[in-house]
């Protein structure tokens, strides 16, 4: 990896004119203003402090950083709460009890409205309920489940009796299962009979089941009856949530736990290779979690209704689903299944029936709307929306553009929001009632965030330069570690640049210093002597009107080093045009890549394909397509969503016409 970018900085190829002003009623009224990034920039821990005081402590927090053993953060050490009182019963004492907190929204279309004084009552009950099954302050949880509101319950009671949770994706296999309990030494694991997926019932328990016959130490399994599937029953292990939960207690007084006691432990997404077990604990992350979604999203507790389409098992379900909204009070939507089912409109039905107002979602997830075509968001009223986020990879500029547009109806900002499992919550990004926003561009750091770009040498480059995204500054939300293996964690991420924190992504500055991610370092091409990001590559695939998304890798070559390899979906009229003769559209497209961005970016080879390899979090897997582009054996396969894709590509390949 890192040496591939140490001849030359990252060229800079894509520009993009387009600019968007913040809308002028939103900024008007907004949470947060130009003046948040002075205060932070002149005083970035009583910046913090304050934020940290947005939150109800038990003992207010006089330290705000320890940062005596770099890279080992404690943030607000002398503080303590609880962390599910923030997110539930303070609201209630506030006399907030009849607001919404979640809508729930089943996939076959069953809906609930539980109220904050509900869940305050749910989350007692199963707090009450997990001690009962010897589950103490300091143990570890694994939570597998589907999207449903006892997702969050069994998190937030976690949290309120001070044991970490463990959430492992619902659709992960048994081996996910096995290597996650075995590696945090869960001692419960929470789960469901199963969860609506595709119009029908999807069994997860059988999965808890395999697993736990390969690892030790699991002595509760609590099942949530979600689809009334048959379950296979281990007499004194398994326990019906409704039968243990609901006969408890709704009172719970929560305990107060230091600020950095542990909250939760979750894998990445994989998209590299093997996850990594994140550690996250409890003051800190709260604090950073809560601010952004409040100035990110502009959240008007009162009058928002806002909805988060990613699922709990990613860290987005964590901070902007459970603790960022509910720290704050909104009122979210929780969906449980897919965008097309029973019908590709699903999404926009949602935001129609519940006056959706702030949506966040992913690239992948626009992507494919692009996809299935512009009339499906135009059948449905939309009119309610005011703000749009972005996360979990580049958004290129066009999806940028078709999302602002067709979704937005061209006068909601575009907030895209890049972050990590490890940072615990957005670091860089637009404030909607600020930013001029810039289709594919993050932007800024965040008020109280050190981010910045270097080169080889670690020196800053020049706005116009590319390198290294690096994070400068501990921040509230930061990783604490990679559970059980610190080593692991000053290797993976401190050890590239002395002293600062390296993301493993590659990044630009423009001419106004603003920050465009490129894509990971690992995928960045080496072709002729140039260092060519794969998104700007795949950003000008993506702007040519017949193409919905695109993958590209460097391939190994003779003459150039690396090749451009492209892999592409088309949108859904060309892919029926195109139908049988590629070999035209497979030209044009070359053409207009290199009239993009200059011949040197032109692909070499340009595949249409189905479908792309995608982890389970909707994120491409380059480094398969450039196992597969170089003939080689394909590497780590566990986090890919479908591992038919691979062999549908790999036919493809041999045939395809390769020119100059
Ligand atoms: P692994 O670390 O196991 O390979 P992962 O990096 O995909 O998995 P996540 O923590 O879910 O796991 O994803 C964080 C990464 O997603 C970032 O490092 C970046 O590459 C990408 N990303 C997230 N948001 C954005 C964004 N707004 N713009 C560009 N890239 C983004
Ligand atoms: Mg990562």
């Amino acid at each position: 990896m890192g040496d591939v970018v140490s001849n030359e900085s990252l060229a800079n190829l894509l520009k993009e004119e387009r600019r968007f002003a913040p809308p002028a009623e939103l900024a008007a009224q907004a949470n947060v203003t130009a003046a948040a990034y002075e205060q932070a920039a002149s005083d970035r821990l009583g910046f913090w402090a304050e934020q940290a005081r947005r939150l109800s402590w038990a003992t207010e927090p006089t330290e705000t950083l320890d940062w005596s053993n770099p890279p080992f953060a404690k943030w607000f050490a002398d503080g303590k709460l609880n962390v599910a009182y923030n997110c539930v019963d303070r609201h209630v004492e506030a006399g907030l009890g009849d607001r919404v907190a979640i809508h729930f929204e089943g996939e076959p279309g069953d809906s609930r409205a539980i109220t904050y004084a509900q869940l305050k009552d749910e989350v007692s009950r199963a707090a009450h309920a997990l001690a009962e099954l010897g589950v103490r302050k300091g143990d570890r949880v694994a939570v597998y489940m589907p999207m449903i509101p006892e997702a969050a319950v069994a998190m937030l009671a976690c949290a309120r009796i001070g044991a970490a949770h463990s959430v492992v994706f619902g659709g992960f296999s048994a081996d996910a299962i096995a290597a996650r309990v075995q590696d945090a030494d869960a001692k419960v694991v929470i789960t469901a009979d199963g969860g609506y997926r595709r119009g029908k019932p999807s069994a997860l328990k059988p999965a808890v089941d395999e697993a736990l016959g390969r690892v030790e130490g699991v002595e509760h399994v609590l099942v949530v009856r979600r689809t009334g599937q048959d379950v296979a029953w281990t007499e004194g292990r398994d326990v019906w949530w409704h039968e243990i939960v609901e006969r408890q207690s709704a009172e719970h007084t929560p305990e107060a736990f230091d600020a950095e006691h542990p909250l939760f432990i979750l894998y990445t997404s994989g998209t590299t290779g093997k996850p990594k077990g994140i550690l996250h604990t409890s003051g800190g992350y709260l604090t950073q979690a809560a601010y952004t979604h409040h100035a990110v999203f502009d959240l008007k507790p009162e009058t928002d209704v806002y909805w988060c389409t990613a699922d709990i098992g990613w860290v987005t379900g964590h901070s902007y689903i459970v603790y960022g909204p509910l720290a704050n009070g909104a009122t979210q939507v929780m969906y449980e299944g897919t965008p097309d089912t029973p019908h590709q409109g699903r999404f926009w039905e949602i935001v129609q029936k519940y006056g959706v107002t702030i949506l966040y979602t992913a690239p992948t997830a626009i992507r494919t709307f692009m996809k299935w075509g512009d009339d499906i968001p135009a059948k449905f009223d939309l009119s309610s929306l005011r703000v749009l986020g972005s996360v979990g990879e580049p958004i290129n500029p066009e999806a940028w553009v078709w999302y602002r547009e067709n979704i937005g109806g061209g006068r909601c900002p575009i907030v895209d929001t890049w972050w990590q499992t490890e940072t615990g919550a957005m670091m860089i990004s637009p404030l909607p009632g600020v930013t001029a926003t810039k289709p594919g561009s993050a932007q800024r750091p965040l008020p109280g965030i050190s981010a910045t770009v270097v080169d080889d040498e670690a020196r800053e480059v020049p706005d116009g330069g590319g390198g290294y995204l690096v994070l400068t500054e501990p921040w509230p939300s930061m990783l604490r570690t990679i559970w059980g293996d610190d080593q692991r964690f000053v290797d993976t991420y401190w050890s590239r640049f002395e002293g600062v924190y390296f993301a493993g992504d590659g990044a630009k500055k423009d001419d106004d210093g603003d920050i465009w991610l490129l894509g990971r370092v690992d995928d960045v091409m080496l072709v002729s002597g140039h260092n060519i990001s794969t998104t700007e590559v795949e950003s000008a695939l993506v702007s040519h009107p017949k193409v919905a998304e695109a993958a590209v890798v460097g391939a190994a070559d003779e003459t150039t080093g690396q090749a451009i390899v492209a892999f592409v979906i088309l949108r859904g009229h060309a892919a029926a045009e195109a139908e049988g003769d590629t070999d035209a559209l497979v030209a044009a497209l070359r053409d207009h890549v290199g009239a993009t961005l200059g011949p040197i970016a032109k692909p070499k080879r340009v595949l249409p394909v189905a479908e792309l390899p995608k982890t389970r979090s909707g994120k491409i897997m380059r480094r398969l397509l450039r196992d597969v582009a170089e003939n080689r054996e394909l590497g780590d396969v566990t986090t890919l969503t479908d591992s038919s894709v691979m062999s549908l590509i790999q036919a493809k390949l041999p045939a395809a016409p390769s020119e100059d």
